[in-house]
């Protein structure tokens, strides 16, 4: 199965994560490459501070 980055759309190959497109007919699972999902963590915490989601923690 090969994962995809949803938000750069590089793929994870055994090299690391490059931009190629996926190998059809194969299992495509949509995710987050780790710079992308670094940014993503970011922007949620952002998000969740802006909403007064983190009152709480
Ligand atoms: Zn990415």
């Amino acid at each position: 199965m090969q994962i995809i980055c949803c938000a750069c759309q590089k793929t994870k190959s055994p090299n690391g994560w490059t931009k190629q497109t996926a190998g059809s007919g194969g299992q495509i699972s949509h995710g987050y490459c780790p710079q992308c999902y670094k940014q993503m963590l970011k922007r949620i915490d952002n998000f969740s501070i802006l909403n007064g989601y983190r009152k709480s923690a």
